[in-house]
């Protein structure tokens, strides 16, 4: 029933000198780890609330699952959509997907970078599939959890934070955007999209 850190897929140094071996390493074993840790955290203080009949902590608490879940998630994600064999362009049926709902590969990353580069403070550009219109969409994700339209299902989450890239790339979050794109897996977006189109939400 618990959360748990899955294993990067790859070496922490595979992704260079695209993502730096210690940027991957501390921003899997530390601040990944962290939300694991405070999803867990925040289940069992839910389960002591329900055992003492002591809702009195519930905004809280619910805020605080949805905000480590949420992490946990589109880590979980962001790792896989990463590897050394990574860029190009999407191809097959996500191909035609990405040129139904945004007219071309070249307008999706524009979209998706633009919205990864200006999020204001930190979060996510992400890429999901909308399963109400049966479309991609384009999100720019406030913290884990922010801004985000109920029942989309995340494909390609690009990370915004300052501890995402800040080591690297400094203050130029463009260029880890830019780099972003030569290590993107669009293999394993592929499998997800053929995996989320199943989903019927009406
Ligand atoms: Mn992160």
């Amino acid at each position: 029933m618990s959360y748990t850190l899955p294993e990067l897929p790859y070496d922490p140094a595979a992704l260079e000198p695209h993502y730096s071996a210690a940027i991957v390493e501390l921003h899997h074993d530390k601040h990944h780890a962290a939300y694991v840790a405070g999803a867990n955290a925040t289940v069992d203080k839910l389960a002591a609330a329900r055992d003492g009949d002591d809702f009195g902590s519930i905004v809280g608490l619910e805020k605080t699952l949805a905000f480590n879940v949420s992490g946990h998630v589109l880590h979980s994600v962001f790792w896989k959509n990463m590897s050394p064999d990574g860029g190009g362009s999407p191809d097959g049926e996500l191909a035609a997907a990405v040129e139904e709902s945004f007219g071309s590969a070249d307008k999706l990353r524009a979209q998706l970078g633009q919205a990864t580069t200006t999020v204001q403070g930190s979060g996510w550009g992400v890429l999901a599939w909308e399963p109400l219109a049966g479309r991609l969409v384009v999100e720019q994700v406030y913290d884990h959890q922010g801004n985000v339209g109920n029942g989309a299902v995340p494909l390609l989450a690009i990370d915004a934070w300052e501890h995402a890239y800040y080591l690297q790339y400094k203050n130029v979050r463009a260029d880890w955007v830019k780099a972003f794109w030569q290590i993107v897996n669009w293999d394993d977006v592929a499998q997800r999209f053929a995996a989320a189109r199943m989903l019927r939400l009406a």
